[in-house]
C-alpha cells in the first residue's frame, strides 16, 4: 500500500505528488483501491425473531457458533398454546438446554434457574423452563449426574455427519465459547444467553437490527487482504503436501522445503484477485464476490479522496434487501446521508462522512486497566450469585462484573482522555440491561466530538498550538463510537452550550459537535449553502459532477503515464469557503493558517460571472451561452493527455525464443496501415510531432508483419513525451503520450456546484453581451427556467455572497447548516454598492439601449466536466458491419452507427413515417435477399449442380421439391435470414408465405 510503513516512499524526502495521500495499491501499473466492506458484527449475541425466537453466538469459525432456539415441542407448530422449550444448536446437532447445563457441571435445577437469573415471575417463562426440563428428562434419564449428561452430549455430537475428532471435554473447551477458560464460566455465559432470549421474548429487550451501524463492522484492506491470502496460502499448502507425499511414497530423497513450496501460487493468486476484482467470500469457501477492489479515480484530487472513503454493503439477492437502502439514525456523523449513487447500488454504496474514521484493532490488553477501575474477577463457581452486579464485556466476551458501573465507566473514560487507554476504545454503559460493553475491535466507525468538561483546557486560540492529534491527546477531543454515543448528549455547536434557556434548566451537554457540516461526506460538505438545496441536486453534484470536473489531479504529471488525464489550465479557488474545505489537507496542516499550501485542491473549476437571463434563444433547455473573449483569455481551457503503450520482448527472452522471423521490435518501416511520416528511425515520434488520425504512434514490426499502433479516427494530438522502460515479465515497453489542448466548444458540458448542468449552446462575442454600469460583461449566461423546478436557491445565494466577497466583504463562509443569513448576505451586497437583491441594471450590447428588466448577476463557481463534444461527435455514411448479423457496428472509434432502438421506432410509427422506418431498419442496415420455393414454402439455396452431359448450372434450387421452377426472390433483413437458419439448426423449419405484387 502506497505510503504505508513498508512502502518504498516511506521516509522519502519529497513526495511524488503533493496531493497524494496514499492508501492504494499499485498492481501491474494500475492504481487499485479497496472499497470498505460492511460486515455483520461478530462480537455480540444476536437476538432475533426472524424464524422463531433465537439467540446466536456468532463466530467466523463455523464450529464455534451456537444458537439457542425457542421451539414448540409439538410437531404441529401452528397450534396455539403449545409448550415451548429451549434447545441448543451446537456442532450441527440439537442438544436439550438443561442437559448441556448439567454437562457443564451445574449441580441442580435451582442452580440453573439462578444462572439464567430471569427476574420477575412471568407465567409463560416458567412454563418454558418447565417444558425445557421435561424435554431433557424425556431425552435422557438421570442427566442430573454430570457424567451422564456429558456422555449424552457426546453421543449426540458423535452421531452427526462429520463428528469432530476431539474428545468431548476437548470439544467443549475448544469450540464452546472458546474465549472462556472454565466450564463453570461457560455455563454462566450460557445462562446469560438464555436470559437475553427470554427477555426479548417477553419484550424487555430489543431484537438486534441488521441495519444499525453498531451491529456492523467495516472491513478494510488488512482484513480483506488477510482473507484472500488465507485462501491462497491454503492452496499452496495443499500443493506442497501433494508433491511432498509423492516423494515420500516413492522412497525418493526428500529435498529442501522451498523446493515443494510454490510461492508463485500466492503471488499469482493475489495479483489475479486484484486485477479481476473477484475477492473471496467471507463465509462461503468456494464463492467469490465482486466490488471489493476498484480503480482509483484520478479526474481530480477530490475524486481520489472520495474514492478512498467509500463503503459497500454486499447483499445476497437483488430486490429483497429490506431497509438496507434507507438511511438509519446510526448513520449520523459517520456515513453521509446524501452521497450515494442512484440506480441499483442506491443506499448500498455509502461514503464516510467528513470526520468519520474506522477503528483499528487494539492489540494491547486492557483488562488490567479494568481491574484498576474496580472490576471484579468472574468467579469460577456457578452457585455464586451475581445479584445487583453489572456485567462487563470486552468485544462480546464476559470478563468480569462490577458493583458500581457508573463510576467504573466514568473512571475508564477519564483514563482514555488521559491517554492511559487507547483513543479508539469504545465504552458503553447499558443501564437497562445492567451491562458495560467495551469494544477494542477493528472496523467500528468512530467520530471525534468535543468533550465539554475539558473545553476549559483550551488556553490560547493561536492556530499553531493545536492540531487534531494534540487535541485528542489533551482530552479535548474524543473519539466516540456508535454505541457510546447513545450515552452522550451532543450539542449542535459551541453556541448551544452557552445558550440560556429561559426559565428551564439548562441542558447539560456532555459533548459538542466540531461542525455541523461534518455529518456530510467530503463531496457534500464542499457545496456552498447545501442545506438550501433539494437533496437530489446535492446528490448530482456530490456523486456525478464533482467526480467528472476537470481539475488538477496530480502535481507530478510529467512522470506519470495515465491512459487518459485531463488538466485545467487555470484552476481557481471559489470565493466562498466551507469548513470541510478548510479542514482538508495534510495531517500536519494547522487550521487557520492563511498561506497557500500545496494541498489537494478539492474545488475544480473557475469563478465565472454568471448572468441569469435569456440570450437570443441560445440558452434554452439548460444550454448556456459563453463569452468568447473569456475563452480566448484562457477560461476553462484544459489539456488532455492520452497515452499509448506497446511491448516487445527484451534481449534475454528474445534469445530464448530463437525464431528470428517473429522477433518483434520497435522500428520505422513503411506501413500499409497508416502514415509513418512523424516517426523517427527507432519507431517513435519525436517530441512535439503533430499526429493526426490515421498516423502511426508506435512503429512495431517483425520481418514479415506490421504490428504498429495506429491512431483511431477520433484521436489526434501533439507528442508530449516518449518513455522507454522495462517490466518484470521480461518485456520492454514504450509509452507515447499525446497532448491536446481544448478550449470550450459548442456542446461541451459545464456545471455549477448545485447540480445545474448544461452544455455550451453558443459562443457569443463580448460586445454583444449586456453590460452593467461598471462595464461588467458576463462570462456565462444561464436560463432562468433552470431554477423554479430544480429548487436550487443555493446557487443564487452563492452568487450573491460571492459578489459581496469580491467587493471586499467579510462574510466568506458558505458552510452547510451554518451559512450566513439571507439578511447578512444582502446587507453585505448593499454595503458593496449593489442592489440588495443582486439584480443589476444592464445595457444591451447590440443597441446600447437600457434593458427594461433588471438582471441577476454574480460570480458563481463553475466546473468543466469531462464530457466534451469532440469525444462524442459521431457520424457515418457507410462503414463496417458486424460479420455475423451484417448490421452496422456500434463502436464510435470504428465508424460505427448510432443505435436506432425501440423507442425511436415507436416514434416513427406514431408519425406514420413508415417509409423512413423501412429505410432506417432495412435499407440502411442489413438488407438482403433470399430465395423461397413457392411450392413447399421453404428457403431455397443457391447451389451449383450438374444437369447431365457434364454441364454445370449455378442458381436457386429447391432440394425438397428437387426443382428450380417456382422459386421467387424476396427482400429480407439479414437478421431474419440468420434467425431462420439458427432455428433450422435446432430442428425448427420456417415456412414463408409469399405473394406476388
Ligand atoms: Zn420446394
Amino acid at each position: 500500500m502506497v505510503k504505508s510503513d513498508i512502502c518504498w516512499m516511506k521516509g522519502s524526502e519529497k513526495d511524488d505528488c503533493d496531493f497524494d495521500q496514499g492508501g492504494y495499491f499499485l498492481i501491474k501499473g494500475a492504481e487499485k483501491i479497496f472499497i470498505a466492506q460492511e460486515q455483520i458484527c461478530m462480537k455480540r449475541l444476536w437476538v432475533s425473531n426472524n424464524q422463531g425466537w433465537t439467540v446466536a453466538y456468532k463466530s467466523e469459525m463455523k464450529r464455534n457458533r451456537l444458537i439457542i432456539r425457542l421451539e414448540g415441542m409439538s410437531k404441529d407448530e401452528d397450534i396455539k398454546g403449545v409448550e415451548k422449550a429451549l434447545v441448543v444448536y451446537f456442532l450441527s446437532t440439537k442438544i436439550p438446554l438443561w442437559i448441556l447445563f448439567f454437562a457443564l457441571g451445574v449441580s441442580s435445577d435451582k442452580e440453573v434457574v439462578n444462572l439464567i437469573d430471569y427476574s420477575g415471575d412471568n407465567a409463560s417463562i416458567l412454563n418454558i423452563l418447565i417444558a425445557t426440563i421435561h424435554d431433557a428428562d424425556d431425552q435422557c434419564k438421570g442427566f442430573r449426574k454430570e457424567k451422564t449428561a456429558l456422555s449424552h452430549v457426546n453421543k449426540l455430537i458423535k452421531a452427526t455427519q462429520f463428528p469432530p475428532e476431539e474428545s468431548i471435554d476437548k470439544c467443549i473447551s475448544m469450540y464452546l465459547f472458546p474465549s472462556l477458560d472454565s466450564s463453570k464460566k461457560k455455563a454462566r455465559f450460557l445462562g446469560y444467553m438464555v436470559k437475553c432470549l427470554l427477555q426479548a421474548y417477553t419484550g424487555h429487550r430489543k431484537c438486534e437490527n441488521r441495519d444499525n451501524f453498531r451491529n456492523k463492522r467495516l472491513e478494510l484492506a488488512s482484513e480483506l487482504l488477510e482473507r484472500e491470502l488465507k485462501v491462497h496460502i491454503a492452496h499452496a499448502r495443499r500443493r506442497m503436501a501433494k508433491t511432498l507425499q509423492r516423494d515420500l511414497r516413492e522412497d525418493r530423497a526428500v529435498r529442501q522445503i522451498d523446493y515443494y513450496l510454490d510461492a508463485s501460487i500466492v503471488t499469482n493468486g493475489l495479483s489475479r484477485a486484484f486485477s479481476t476484482g473477484a475477492w473471496s467470500h467471507p463465509y462461503k469457501r468456494m464463492e467469490r464476490i465482486s466490488g471489493v477492489v476498484a480503480n482509483l479515480g484520478r479526474a481530480n484530487p477530490l475524486q481520489t479522496m472520495v474514492d478512498l472513503r467509500r463503503a459497500r454493503q454486499q447483499v445476497q439477492y437483488t430486490g429483497k434487501v429490506g431497509d438496507a437502502r434507507y438511511p438509519h439514525p446510526s448513520h449520523w456523523g459517520r456515513v453521509c446521508y446524501l452521497s450515494t449513487p442512484d440506480g441499483e447500488n442506491c443506499g448500498l454504496v455509502k461514503n464516510l462522512s467528513a470526520t468519520g474514521l474506522v477503528s483499528t484493532n487494539i492489540l494491547e490488553p486492557i483488562v488490567d486497566q479494568l481491574f484498576d477501575c474496580g472490576m471484579e474477577k468472574l468467579v469460577d463457581d456457578t452457585s455464586f450469585s451475581l445479584e445487583g452486579k453489572h456485567k462487563i464485556f470486552i468485544n462480546g466476551d464476559w470478563v468480569g462484573v462490577c458493583e458500581d458501573s457508573l463510576s467504573f465507566v466514568l473512571e475508564l473514560r477519564d483514563k482514555r482522555r488521559r491517554k492511559e487507554l487507547p483513543h479508539q476504545v469504545e465504552i458503553k454503559r447499558d443501564e437497562q440491561e445492567g451491562e458495560v460493553r467495551i469494544f477494542t475491535d477493528s472496523g467500528r466507525i468512530l467520530r471525534p466530538l468535543l468533550v465539554v468538561e475539558n473545553l476549559s483546557r483550551v488556553k490560547s486560540f493561536k492556530a499553531k498550538s493545536y492540531s487534531f492529534q494534540s487535541l485528542l491527546d489533551k482530552g479535548i477531543l474524543e473519539l466516540v463510537g456508535i454505541e457510546e454515543e447513545e450515552d452522550c448528549r451532543v450539542a449542535w455547536g459551541i453556541k448551544y452550550l452557552l445558550k440560556d434557556t429561559e426559565g428551564k434548566k439548562p441542558v447539560k451537554y456532555t459533548h459538542c459537535e466540531l461542525d455541523k457540516s461534518f455529518l456530510l461526506g467530503l463531496s457534500c460538505g464542499l457545496i456552498p449553502f447545501a442545506n438550501h438545496n433539494h437533496a437530489r441536486r446535492i446528490l448530482y453534484q456530490a456523486q456525478k459532477h464533482s467526480q467528472q470536473a476537470i481539475g488538477f489531479p496530480t502535481t507530478n504529471p510529467n512522470i506519470r503515464v495515465d491512459t487518459l488525464t485531463h488538466q485545467l489550465f487555470y484552476p481557481q479557488r471559489p470565493l466562498f469557503r466551507t469548513m470541510t474545505a478548510d479542514c482538508l489537507g495534510k495531517p500536519d496542516y494547522h487550521f487557520g493558517k492563511n498561506e497557500i499550501l500545496p494541498r489537494p485542491e478539492i474545488f475544480n473549476g473557475q469563478n465565472a460571472i454568471v448572468a441569469v437571463n435569456v440570450h437570443q434563444g441560445y440558452n434554452q433547455e439548460d444550454s448556456l451561452v459563453m463569452n468568447r473573449a473569456s475563452m480566448e483569455r484562457g477560461m476553462f481551457r484544459s489539456e488532455h493527455i492520452r497515452s499509448y503503450k506497446a511491448e516487445v520482448d527484451n534481449k534475454e527472452t528474445q534469445d530464448k525464443r530463437r525464431k528470428a522471423d517473429d522477433l518483434v521490435n520497435f522500428g520505422k518501416v513503411p506501413s500499409k496501415i497508416g502514415r509513418v511520416d512523424c516517426l523517427d528511425d527507432d519507431g517513435f515520434p519525436y517530441v512535439g510531432a503533430n499526429l493526426q488520425s490515421g498516423d502511426i504512434v508506435i512503429g512495431k514490426c517483425t520481418e514479415s508483419a506490421d504490428h504498429s499502433i495506429k491512431l483511431k479516427h477520433t484521436e489526434r494530438g501533439m507528442v508530449q513525451k516518449v518513455v522507454l522502460s522495462s517490466n518484470d515479465d521480461g518485456k520492454n515497453f514504450a509509452v507515447v503520450s499525446l497532448r491536446q489542448i481544448r478550449s470550450p466548444t459548442l456542446g461541451d458540458k459545464f456545471s455549477s456546484m448545485h447540480g445545474q448542468k448544461g452544455v455550451l449552446g453558443f459562443l457569443e462575442s463580448q460586445e454583444n453581451f449586456p453590460f452593467t454600469i461598471q462595464g461588467i460583461v458576463p462570462d456565462v449566461v444561464i436560463n432562468p427556467h433552470a431554477f423554479p423546478s430544480r429548487q436550487t436557491p443555493a446557487q443564487l445565494l452563492e452568487a450573491a455572497l460571492g459578489k459581496g466577497i469580491a467587493c471586499g466583504g467579510l462574510k466568506k463562509y458558505a458552510t452547510p447548516f451554518s451559512t450566513p443569513s439571507f439578511d447578512a448576505i444582502t446587507e453585505q451586497l448593499h454595503r458593496a454598492g449593489f442592489s440588495k437583491s443582486g439584480m443589476e441594471r444592464v445595457y444591451n450590447g447590440r443597441t446600447g439601449e437600457m434593458v427594461r428588466s433588471l438582471i441577476f448577476m454574480g460570480p458563481t463557481f463553475y466546473q468543466r466536466l469531462v464530457h466534451m463534444a469532440e469525444d462524442k461527435v459521431k457520424f457515418r455514411n457507410t462503414g463496417p458491419v458486424h460479420p455475423l448479423t451484417r448490421q452496422p457496428v456500434a463502436d464510435r472509434k470504428r465508424f460505427g452507427g448510432i443505435k436506432f432502438g425501440e423507442m425511436e421506432r415507436d416514434c416513427l410509427i406514431a408519425h406514420g413515417a413508415s417509409a423512413n422506418l423501412h429505410e432506417r431498419l432495412f435499407t440502411l442496415s442489413d438488407s438482403s435477399q433470399v430465395h423461397v420455393c413457392r411450392k413447399c414454402k421453404n428457403v431455397a439455396s443457391v447451389i451449383q449442380r450438374s444437369v447431365g452431359n457434364g454441364r454445370k448450372v449455378r442458381g436457386p434450387y429447391c432440394r425438397l421439391c428437387e426443382t428450380e421452377g417456382d422459386i421467387v426472390k424476396v427482400a429480407v433483413p439479414y437478421g431474419a435470414k440468420l434467425l431462420c437458419q439458427e432455428l433450422f439448426s435446432m430442428g425448427i423449419c420456417l415456412k414463408f408465405e409469399t405473394e406476388l405484387c
